[in-house]
């Protein structure tokens, strides 16, 4: 399947061949032509899949067919839970318009001076994304005129509606023609979203596409049980020292944990910066510069901060504090393996938070391995979670939810690490060290062995406290 077929034109073929993208993503392949007709559309897709293309592509098609009428007014809106991906949004659809010509994009976020998007807004608009706060301002001081929308784009709509937009989004919706198509794509498709939805499309077709299992079958997932937070900062450090670590993006609770933690990676010599939301534009737009170009290899984020970050060479996610909610999990792993690459997400967990990591394994339908690092081992055993109260099946594609049982039989947990090469880095001498076992390859983890292999495919270390199950599911799981 090519983009032609899905019914593109040769101006925006050209341009996503210029980029290296020439095949179509399920979510595209599914969304381009509905939209392309006309369809009002309800997506469920995440980040990461090509949704942008999705949107974009079919809506940046349409405007090209009423060429040489400049002056018509914003004929795209997209709506972006913040700052970062509603800039990520426009900065895509530069490169997809690249060979219409005159195509005017524009871009209004909060945290940003008024003067510029003032200035901009003066001037014709074709394409606008914008942050909802931002925009209502322009609406009420009447310098964005939203009559002669044709095609509302909802990105990240569940997002939006976490955020408390939704008034917001009813009054920018109320300022759009009610005969404009409208295109919703959101992770999740229930609750608030549902209401959203049944408001304001107008029959629209549903797409759901790809299980977040699927999605992220090129990211290897690790777990790393520590006694305390001086225990998870040798494991980060260890980690962060990975010979095969291009950049990573660590997650912490909040913003002072998050400019906390950055100082003490920068006292240990990593290139780091810190991302939230307590930073003003300026800084959060000049530390997504120095990531994007490679100067900072460590970028210290929050969820909020560092949703919608999409730079290729974040080879590692490291979660050190977990997410409130099991569902960001997914959006913060998704940060790596980026455009078809493979990637590492480490969870970093305290024993007290099993019932947490089992509420993601639920979430994501499968186990986490938990792992150990030679040197490194938490003194404190850690039953495994996931297997502990095996359910059934989650049909693909469908919505987890607590009632519903998905456990699904044989689903595949990622097993074939690189990280087991012998290339491992070694690490600094540490408290934990001196009660490391003398099995395995010093300074790898150690992830479990599969059935039937028993030292598993690359040896693992013995642990301490071995109580490993000989049969289950996962016999081998969390062998400390
Ligand atoms: P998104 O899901 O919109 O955040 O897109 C994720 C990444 O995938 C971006 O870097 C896009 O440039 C890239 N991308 C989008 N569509 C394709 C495609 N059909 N083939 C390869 N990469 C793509």
């Amino acid at each position: 399947m090519s983009f032609e077929t899905l019914g593109l034109g040769p101006e925006l073929v050209s341009a996503l061949h210029e980029q290296g993208i020439d095949t179509p993503t399920p979510v595209q392949a599914a969304a381009i032509p509905q939209a392309l007709a006309g369809r009002d559309l309800i997506v469920s897709s995440q980040t990461g899949s090509g949704k942008t293309a999705a949107f974009m592509l079919p809506a940046l098609e349409r405007l090209s067919h009423h060429s040489g009428t400049g002056g018509r007014g914003v004929q795209v809106l997209v709506l972006a839970p913040t700052r970062e991906l509603a800039m990520q949004v426009a900065d895509a659809t530069r490169d997809y318009s690249n060979h219409l010509k005159q195509l005017r994009v524009a871009t209004v976020v909060g945290g940003m001076p008024y003067g510029a998007q003032i200035k901009s807004l003066a001037r014709r608009v074709d394409v606008l994304v914008a942050t909802p706060g931002r925009l209502i301002d322009h609406l009420q001081a009447r310098r964005v005129n939203l009559s002669t929308v044709q095609a509302l784009v909802l990105d990240e709509a569940d997002r939006m509606l976490d955020m408390g937009f939704i008034e917001d989004i009813e009054a920018i919706v109320s300022r759009t023609p009610e005969t404009r198509q409208t295109l919703l794509f959101s992770a999740t498709l229930d609750g608030k979203v549902a209401h959203l939805t049944a408001n304001l499309l107008r029959d629209p077709q549903r797409i759901e596409i790809a299980p977040t299992q699927k999605d992220h079958s090129n990211i290897q997932q690790h777990l790393l049980y520590a006694d305390d937070g001086s225990h998870k900062r040798s494991l980060l450090d260890h980690l962060l020292r990975d010979p095969d670590l291009d950049q990573a993006i660590v997650f912490t609770a909040t913003k002072h944990g998050a400019d906390e933690l950055a100082g003490h990676l920068s006292d240990q010599g990593f290139p780091v910066a810190a991302l939230h939301g307590d930073m003003n534009q300026r800084q959060r737009t000049r530390t997504m510069e120095l990531l994007q170009k490679g100067r900072v290899r460590v970028l210290v984020a929050t969820d909020v901060a560092a949703r919608g970050i999409d730079v290729q060479a974040i080879s590692h996610v490291v979660n050190f504090d977990l997410p409130m909610q099991a569902e960001d999990y997914v959006h913060r792993i998704g940060r790596t393996g980026r455009a078809g690459r493979s990637g590492q997400a480490f969870t970093l967990a305290v024993p007290a938070e099993r019932h947490k990591i089992r509420r993601i394994e639920h979430f994501i339908g499968h186990a986490i391995p938990a792992e150990t690092i030679q040197g490194l081992e938490p003194k404190r055993a850690v039953r495994p979670t996931y297997k502990d109260h095996p359910r059934k099946a989650r049909p693909q594609g469908s919505r987890p939810t607590t009632k519903t049982p998905w456990h699904k039989e044989g689903s595949a947990v990622e097993n074939k690490s690189p990280w087991h090469k012998d290339s491992a880095a070694p690490r600094a001498k540490s408290p934990w060290q001196k009660d490391a076992n003398a099995a395995g390859a010093k300074g790898r983890p150690a992830r479990d062995s599969r059935p039937g292999k028993p030292n598993g495919k690359h040896g693992s270390a013995q642990q301490p406290h071995d109580n490993r199950r000989s049969a289950g599911r996962y016999p081998q799981q969390a062998s400390y």
